[in-house]
C-alpha cells in the first residue's frame, strides 16, 4: 500500500517537473568503450549551463541549476565509477560520482548541441595502479630475536678456572642482544639476571614473543684433556649418535647420559624437519662469523664445527634455534679468553653479524 503511494507520488512529481522550465536529468547510462575509456551518459529534458567541480581525482560532481530529483545509487563492481548520487543543493541538482580509488583518471566533458546529453568520457590510467591504502601502512616485518643466556640462578652451569659459565654466557648474551638491537632488530633474553628460568619456560618464552630465531649461549666443558680442548662449537637441535655430543646434551639438558636417547626419539617423532633445515643453516653462519671475529683478538680461538646433538632447550621452539658453545671454560687459553671483555665484545659481534646474515639470506622465513 505504502509502495503504491509512493509511486503514485513520484508520478506526479515528474509529471508537474515535466512542465517546468529548469534542467531536468532523466537517466544516466554508463557505456565501457574500452578497458581504459568509460562514458557517463547523462540525458536531460534540456541543459545549458553546468559545472564540473572536481573534488578530488575521485570524487567529483556535475552542477545544472534547478530540480529536486534524489536518485542513490550503486552501480556494478566492474565499472570505473562505484557510486553516483543525485542531491538537490542550494536551487541546483549535484550529480555527484564517486570513482574506483585504485586508479588515476582524466575526465572529457561534452555537452550535445540540443542540451539532451551531456557525456563525461572517463580515461583510465591502467599503467598506474595506486596501491591500497592498507598496502601502503602494512608493517614492516621486523625480526624477533631470542638470546638466551644459559643456565643462571640455582644454576651456575660450567665451573671454569676463572668464571662460572651461567656469569660469562650472560655477559656475552646481553652484548649480542646489544649489537643486535643497534641493526634495529627487535630482542629479548630469556634472563637479564642470574636468575633460572627452567629449559621448558626459555623455549616457550621464544614461542610467546614469536621469535623468529633463538640463540642460546653457553661456554664448553672438558671432563677430559682440558689442555687440548679449545675452542667453538655451533649445535643445531637433531638426533646425534656422537659420544662427545650426547654427553655435551646430558650436562647441557641437566639429565643422565642413558637418557639422551629417550631425545633422541622424541626429536624424530616432534620436530619439523624444516626447522632442522634453517637451524642447520643459522648455525653455519653463526659458526663462520664468530669463529671469523673471535681469530681477530684470539689468534689460538679453534673452530670444532658445527654439530648436532639433541638439547632440550631448542626442542619446543617452533623457530630456528641453536645452542653455541663459545669456548672451553676450564680450558686454561680459551678461560682467559672467556675473561677478557675484549673477546667477549668480539665473539658478541660475530654471533650477532652471523645471525644478521642469517636474517639477510634467502633461507630466512619470518615466522
Ligand atoms: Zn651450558
Amino acid at each position: 500500500m505504502i509502495k503504491a503511494i509512493i509511486s503514485l507520488f513520484w508520478l506526479v512529481f515528474l509529471t508537474l517537473n515535466a512542465y517546468a522550465a529548469s534542467p531536468r536529468l532523466e537517466s544516466f547510462s554508463i557505456v565501457n568503450i574500452s578497458p581504459a575509456v568509460e562514458n557517463v551518459i547523462f540525458t536531460f529534458n534540456k541543459v545549458k549551463k553546468y559545472r564540473f567541480i572536481m573534488l578530488s581525482n575521485h570524487y567529483w560532481y556535475i552542477a545544472a541549476s534547478g530540480e529536486k530529483i534524489k536518485i542513490d545509487c550503486p552501480l556494478k563492481p566492474k565499472l570505473s565509477v562505484k557510486r553516483i548520487l543525485v542531491r538537490n543543493i542550494r536551487n541546483e541538482t549535484r550529480i555527484f560520482l564517486r570513482m574506483d580509488s585504485r586508479y588515476k583518471y582524466r575526465y572529457r566533458l561534452l555537452l550535445s548541441k540540443d542540451g539532451k546529453y551531456l557525456i563525461v568520457r572517463i580515461e583510465k590510467n591502467l599503467s598506474k595502479l595506486i596501491p591500497k591504502p592498507e598496502a601502503i601502512k602494512k608493517p614492516v616485518h621486523i625480526p624477533i630475536i631470542v638470546i638466551d643466556p644459559g643456565h643462571g640462578g640455582k644454576d651456575p652451569g660450567a665451573i671454569g678456572i676463572y668464571n662460572k659459565e651461567k656469569n660469562v654466557v650472560l655477559s656475552i648474551a646481553k652484548l649480542v642482544a646489544y649489537y643486535l638491537k643497534l641493526k634495529h632488530y627487535r630482542v629479548f633474553l630469556t634472563r637479564t639476571g642470574d636468575t633460572y628460568p627452567t629449559l621448558a619456560q626459555r623455549a616457550q618464552f621464544a614461542n610467546k614473543v614469536k621469535a623468529d630465531i633463538f640463540v642460546s649461549i653457553h661456554a664448553n666443558y672438558a671432563l677430559k684433556n682440558r689442555l687440548q680442548a679449545r675452542g667453538l662449537e655451533v649445535y643445531f637441535l637433531n638426533t646425534t649418535s656422537d659420544a662427545r655430543a650426547i654427553r655435551l646434551a646430558a650436562r647441557e639438558n641437566g639429565i643422565p647420559v642413558s637418557k639422551v636417547g629417550d631425545i633422541n626419539k622424541i626429536i624424530l617423532s616432534l620436530i619439523q624437519s624444516s626447522k632442522i633445515d634453517k637451524s642447520k643453516v643459522l648455525a653455519t653462519y653463526v659458526y663462520k662469523s664468530a669463529l671469523k671475529y673471535g681469530k681477530r683478538v684470539y689468534k689460538g680461538y679453534k673452530g670444532r664445527g658445527v654439530k648436532q646433538a639433541p638439547f632440550f632447550v631448542l626442542v619446543d621452539t617452533r623457530c630456528p634455534s641453536i645452542l653455541i658453545e663459545t669456548a672451553f671454560i676450564n680450558n686454561p687459553k680459551d678461560a682467559l679468553m672467556l675473561r677478557s671483555p675484549v673477546f667477549k665484545r668480539q665473539i658478541a659481534y660475530g654471533i650477532a653479524k652471523g645471525i644478521e646474515a642469517y636474517i639477510n639470506s634467502p633461507r630466512f622465513v619470518k615466522q
